[in-house]
């Protein structure tokens, strides 16, 4: 698999380097509003295939709307996207079919509450994939002993711990086979003994060459995980550079602002 190949293909630094090769996510001029306001201003921004991008920016800055475009969750207004060539339709059977390209794991986990965690990974595949129920039960065991909630498989998402709902959330949206998967602050809502249990799964999905576009303040995920973080303020990408010398030597003053606030 290319993407696994370019990911662990890193030199002995901390960070492994960005993957080359042709961009899988890509936006061009992307503008949104929200009546009045202009949420994303002229956004261009190209993801790789197996590359890992953190992004950060203050409360309000356009960072939800950001994966919520690339998911056609929004509309944009112009500009355009592409995921892997093919820019997603409006709607129709056919943007049900593209939108599987593209995971999306948010802060409040939205998992099915009256299926079990079980039915909550396999029920994707069955709907949008079309897999026989049989091969997709057994790929979602599988995919819940790799995120390691596989003992939890028949409970209902209320009986489980938030990182264990977040785990589960991880592993239904890699049953999709998703060519890049979005974190909207993935660990924002969990008490803090269970954030590093998330973490580690995505660090993992990171070395394995997924392809991750992932909103969060976590320093010690960028550190460990991206490629390179994107600094966004009031809808534009104010900066972006690898994690370490974004975190050390910030070079604007909204980015030196912002991380004053939260290191
Ligand atoms: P962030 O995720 O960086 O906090 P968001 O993308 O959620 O920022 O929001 C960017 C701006 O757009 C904010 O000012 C927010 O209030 C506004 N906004 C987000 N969603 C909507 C919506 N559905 N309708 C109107 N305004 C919205
Ligand atoms: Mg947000």
């Amino acid at each position: 698999d290319q993407a696994v190949e370019t990911a662990t293909n890193e030199a002995s630094t901390a960070s492994p380097s960005r993957p080359v090769g042709p961009p899988l996510v890509v936006l061009e001029g992307v503008d949104k509003h929200f009546g009045d306001l202009h949420v994303l201003q002229h956004v261009d921004l190209q993801i790789g295939r197996g590359e890992v991008v953190v992004v950060l920016g203050p409360s309000g800055s356009g960072k939800s709307t950001l994966c919520r475009v690339i998911n056609r969750l929004e509309t944009i207004g112009s500009g355009s996207i592409t995921v892997d060539g093919q820019e997603l339709p409006a709607e129709g059977r056919e943007l049900a079919r593209l939108r599987a390209d593209v995971g999306m794991v948010f802060q409040s986990f939205n998992l099915f509450a009256h299926k079990t965690v079980l039915e909550n990974v396999m029920l994707g595949p069955v709907k949008v994939r079309r897999r026989p129920a049989a091969e997709a039960r057994e790929r979602a065991r599988e995919l819940l002993r790799r995120v390691g909630v596989e003992s939890q498989a028949d409970k209902y998402p209320a009986q489980l711990s938030g990182g264990q709902q977040q785990r589960v959330a991880i592993a239904r949206a890699l049953a999709m086979e998703p060519k890049v998967i979005l974190f909207d602050e993935p660990t924002s809502a969990l008490d803090p003994e269970m954030v590093n249990e998330v973490l580690d799964v995505m660090v993992g999905l990171a070395k394995a060459g997924m392809t991750m576009v992932v909103v969060t303040h976590e320093m010690g995920f960028a550190r460990r995980a991206a490629h390179r973080v994107v600094f966004m303020a009031d809808g534009r990408i104010v900066e972006e550079g690898d994690p370490e010398s974004f975190f050390t030597a910030p070079r604007t003053a909204r980015a030196q602002d912002f991380l004053s606030k939260i290191l």
